[in-house]
């Protein structure tokens, strides 16, 4: 799996981290903007020492400076205090040179209370000094000071206010959008996964997912269609095996039914008619035998089969030399071909190849083939039996050339009560049971039987068994 849900979700965490970092630096920028804006608003820049100089100090304009909390001083060049309005952080009312340049290099240090303003004025040989304290910034430091008035923070504050509202309302649309994206990749493929298996159910087998994904999910779709394609089948077995026992249960009762009716109403006519024949008796008699032995025939075949197919069924394997049986057997089944008019040829190697057999049941098996040859196919029918020995494997060839059966009912021809002409059979006998046999003992051997034909050309069983 390439992409999987941990890679997604690292990828999404990565996304968001950028989109926050992104959404912090325009918010630092529109700070950075801000702060520029609010510069030119603040007291202290629009009242400098340099656009308050006047020649004559008498003139200057304190009234600005004072109503926006400052104050202004003025000292000549004795470094005597002769004006001072307002504000004013120079405790002393006369300085010394040391002093006075203390004072200066102090006015320029940052991080201070108090923002200064100083001009000297040459021509009259002062020098102005404008203080502010120094307000609330717009960057990381924020300054408190007594001496502080509210006149700048009412722009600061808002401009402020309205950066950090936009950086909440900008990181919480991306909180919500990423949250949306990330649950769309797990919601819904979850959504599609609950309603197939809703779907299955509520009895749609067919329901499948398709997700197309290549993550845990996606392992998910395929775990979840192997399962219902599993289901399907065995419901359709299920159905299938219902349809079957239904059909047989049908099929037993009609063929159970014929020789019972029969044997019932000679028998009811022999003891009604008492005046009878030794003759006509015998006759009826003869006909009574000939259903009781259909009607035993079939259920012993039924018996046969059931308990073939019960779990208990268990098979006596003798180690066998399969050439030497295949010989021994043929002798006894050219009676029968013999009687039929058949002409037959056989081919069983001259070697000993072994396989572990129940020969009571392989007989039957080969028995019912000679049978089936013989009652199905017209005089001078020939039949081939072959042996070969193949890999792992035995191969016996059962092979006439009558009539055959037709393609479609060959597909079906070893389940039970399969027959290709019923009307044809019943005449003559057939249990319609005799090759559902056949199967169940040869897959109980661990091999299988087929049948390759044609109508009119002949059959042709193919018997695979293991050798040992
Ligand atoms: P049945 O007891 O009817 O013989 P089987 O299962 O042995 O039952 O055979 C099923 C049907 O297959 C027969 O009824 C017959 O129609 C057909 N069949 C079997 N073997 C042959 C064959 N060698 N030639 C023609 N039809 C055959």
């Amino acid at each position: 799996m390439n992409r999987r849900i941990q890679n997604q979700f690292i990828a999404n965490y990565l996304l968001m981290f950028s989109i926050s970092t992104m959404i912090a630096i325009v918010a630092f920028m529109i700070l950075v903007f801000a702060n520029e804006v609010v510069s030119k608003t603040l007291a202290k820049n629009n009242y400098t020492a340099k656009s308050l100089m006047r020649d004559d100090y008498k003139n200057i304009n304190t009234a600005l400076v004072i109503n926006n909390g400052g104050g202004v001083q003025i000292i000549n060049s004795s470094y005597k205090v002769v004006l001072s309005k307002g504000l004013n952080t120079i405790s002393k009312e006369e300085l010394t040179t040391g002093q006075f340049t203390d004072f200066l290099i102090m006015s320029k240090s940052k991080g201070i209370l108090y923002s200064y303003s100083i001009e000297y004025n040459p021509n009259r040989k002062f020098w102005l000094v404008i203080t502010f304290p120094t307000s609330v910034r717009i960057d990381f430091a924020v300054v408190h000071n007594k001496d502080f008035t509210s006149v700048d923070t009412k722009g600061v504050v808002g401009i402020i206010a309205a950066v950090i509202i936009f950086y909440i309302m900008l990181l919480a649309v991306s909180t919500i959008i990423y949250s949306k994206l990330t649950s769309i990749s797990i919601i819904n493929p979850l959504k599609k996964l609950c309603f197939s298996a809703r779907c299955l159910k509520d009895g749609d087998y067919s329901s499948r997912v398709n997700l197309n994904l290549k993550n845990e999910f996606g392992e998910l779709e395929c775990i979840f269609n192997e399962m219902a394609q599993q289901i399907e089948k065995e419901i359709s077995l299920r159905m299938q095996s219902e349809e079957n026992r239904k059909k047989l249960i049908l099929d037993i009762s009609h063929d159970l039914k014929n020789p019972l009716t029969s044997i019932m109403g000679y028998a009811q006519f022999c003891s009604n008619k008492l005046d009878l024949s030794k003759q006509e008796c015998g006759t009826y008699m003869k006909v009574i035998y000939k259903n009781s032995l259909r009607a035993n025939n079939l259920i012993t075949d039924l018996f046969e089969l059931s308990k073939m197919e019960s779990s208990e069924y268990v098979i006596n394997k003798t180690k066998v030399d399969i050439c030497e049986y295949m010989r021994q057997e043929i002798g006894t089944l050219i009676a029968t071909f013999d009687k039929a008019g058949f002409i037959y040829d056989f081919d069983i190697p001259e070697k000993e190849v072994f396989a572990e057999i129940d020969v009571n049941q392989i007989d039957r098996v080969l028995q019912n083939l000679a049978n089936n040859a013989r009652q199905y196919n017209p005089k001078g029918t020939k039949v081939t039996i072959n042996l070969v020995d193949k890999d792992e494997k035995i191969v016996i060839i059962f092979k006439d050339n009558g009539i055959g059966i037709p393609k479609a009912v060959a597909k079906e021809i070893f389940n039970p009560f399969v027959r290709v002409d019923s009307v044809r059979n019943s005449h003559r006998g057939g249990t319609g049971l005799g090759l559902a046999i056949a199967l169940k003992v040869i897959l109980a051997h661990g091999g299988n039987i087929n049948l390759k034909t044609e109508e009119n050309c002949g059959c042709e069983f193919i018997i695979k068994i293991p050798k040992i």
